[in-house]
């Protein structure tokens, strides 16, 4: 068996991964960084930014969130269910972790807010192109490992760590396997685990979420992201977590759907299949909390309504909710794109010359979905919603044929959560004492929002990953020394 050694190895070189190895090195240890993927940057390379609380750019701004209040709207959010002192240590470190990644040269724009109410936490990362669209977050990472490698971090790249090693009670290295299918064997004083989660693996999502893949969850599946760090630390002794997943809604694989996409995620008429209304489509923007609605009715989904004269409002004047992600302000050519959709054998979008048909077709109970349209009319008529008190500017009745509907289901970024730590980010046991030496960060530990994404405080799990990431690699180093000593 090959043998490495190394002050601190890290376990994956995604987005926590990168900043462990990196704080790590910074304070002179020898870092080593097993990869399963062919790439550094895990997750991060399909995102756009992280939270950060008082940064420069939003003093900048004047954009007068302090962290205090940001910790309040925090643990208010998760109703104190979980540990205040790890959200306190990662919303205090959040500023000063902008300034650092500044400094190793990676640019944001102003911070944005995801959807109207959210707060202006998000820093997307600006990239040479200076255009602000998806994965921009891909030149973060590109950075990052670049600094990394300056620092003199070592990194194995398709060489997944697959053991972690325990002598005595203390974390003595690890067993990866390299491409060609060799044991290596690396002996560290301290082991960082920061594998992202198990988005890939639908069975570990129906065992610990309830949600089937495919059926009832369409969330995105990132390869390698198979819950190895956290089966690894559960071996080693690690407590477990609540774990969830980062839900959000959306058409199944609607993304490359473009502009035709972003109509079906308008605040038009949103009923079950009871035909029934279930939330305040005005909130539609807030992904986790539409997410969440549709998760609880019937087969959890739910159909977004619209008829032929909202669509030529989204072709003439256009939408209505507007988002960064999905950078579409009206549709060009509604008809063309539903037609290729539709030739390419899309399942999830219902076009109809009736209520009876459209509902023929997605099986929503006719009676109901008839009735619901009449009262959600009648609304638009008066202004007045008598049921959820949607704002009345989104009122859009439903009338005349052509009628057209998108069949969404919960989504997902991935998976939260899995190994206990504290707010140094150790690994405690399930009796809360500490595995001397065992750091986790990022995903795999990312027990802090409860039962839902806090949303409402954009880029959390990117500035989590970052924040959790820099202090598992500053305490180990520090850790390492001590031990040294
Ligand atoms: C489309 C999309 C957009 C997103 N946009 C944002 C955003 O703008 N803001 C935000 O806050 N969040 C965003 N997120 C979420 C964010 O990207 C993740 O929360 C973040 O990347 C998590 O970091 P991580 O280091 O825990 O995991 P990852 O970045 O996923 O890294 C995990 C790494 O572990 C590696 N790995 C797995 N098993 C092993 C093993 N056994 N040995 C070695 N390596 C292993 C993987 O290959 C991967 O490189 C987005 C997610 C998606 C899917």
């Amino acid at each position: 068996m090959k043998q490495l050694e190394a002050d601190v190895v890290v376990v994956a070189a995604g987005v926590a991964g990168l900043a462990a190895a990196i704080a790590a090195a910074e304070k002179g240890v020898k870092v080593i960084a097993f990869e399963k993927a062919a790439t550094t940057g895990g997750t991060g390379n399909m995102g756009m930014g992280l939270l950060a609380v008082e940064s420069r750019l939003q003093r900048l701004k004047q954009i007068a969130l302090t962290r205090e209040e940001a910790f309040e709207i925090f643990m208010e959010y998760t109703h104190w269910r979980v540990d205040a002192r790890l959200v306190k240590a990662y919303i205090d470190k959040s500023a000063d972790t902008i300034d650092w990644l500044e400094a190793m040269g990676v640019e944001f724009f102003e911070p944005f807010a995801y959807f109207p109410g959210a707060n202006f936490t998000w820093h997307i990362v600006k990239p040479s192109s200076g255009r602000k669209e998806a994965e921009v977050a891909a030149f973060m990472m590109k950075i990052m490992t670049d600094r990394a490698k300056e620092l003199g971090v070592q990194f194995l790249l398709q060489t997944p760590a697959k053991k972690i090693l325990k002598e005595g009670g203390r974390i003595v290295g690890v067993i990866a396997e390299d491409k060609s299918g060799e044991a290596i064997q690396a002996k560290a004083k301290a082991v960082i685990i920061a594998t992202g989660g198990f988005g890939n693996n639908p069975d570990m999502i129906k065992k610990y979420t309830g949600y089937e893949w495919g059926r009832d969850l369409f969330s995105f599946r990132i390869p390698g992201l198979a819950g190895d760090g956290i089966q690894m630390a559960w071996e080693a002794g690690a407590g477990a977590t609540e774990m969830n997943m980062e839900i959000i809604y959306g058409l199944p694989e609607g993304d490359p759907l473009g502009a035709l996409n972003t109509a079906f995620r308008q605040p038009t008429l949103l009923v079950n299949l009871l035909g029934e209304r279930f939330m305040n489509e005005g909130i539609i923007g807030n992904t986790t909390f539409t997410g969440n609605a549709i998760a609880r009715q019937k087969n959890r989904c739910a159909f977004n309504i619209f008829d032929e004269a909202t669509k030529k409002y989204f072709e003439e004047i256009g939408f209505d909710s507007l988002s960064v992600v999905f950078p579409f302000t009206k549709i060009d050519d509604f008809d063309a794109e539903l037609k290729q959709a539709l030739a390419q054998g899309y399942e999830h979008i219902f076009v109809a010359d009736s209520l009876a048909e459209l509902a023929d077709k997605t099986g929503i109970n006719p009676d109901a979905l008839q009735k619901t349209v009449d009262e959600y009319n009648k609304a638009c008529e008066t202004g007045r919603d008598e049921i959820f008190n949607k704002k009345p500017r989104y009122l859009r009745s439903v009338k005349k044929p052509k009628f057209y509907a998108g069949r969404l289901f919960p989504g997902g970024y991935g998976t939260l959560g899995g190994i206990k730590i504290n707010y140094k980010t150790e690994v405690l046991t399930k009796e809360y004492t500490v595995i001397p030496g065992l750091y986790a960060a990022g995903t795999d530990a990312c027990a802090i929002y409860g039962d839902s994404y806090v949303f409402v405080l954009p880029g959390n799990t990117m500035g989590f990953a970052v924040n959790s990431g820099r202090i598992a690699g500053e305490n180990a180093a520090e850790y390492v020394k001590t031990i040294a000593k």
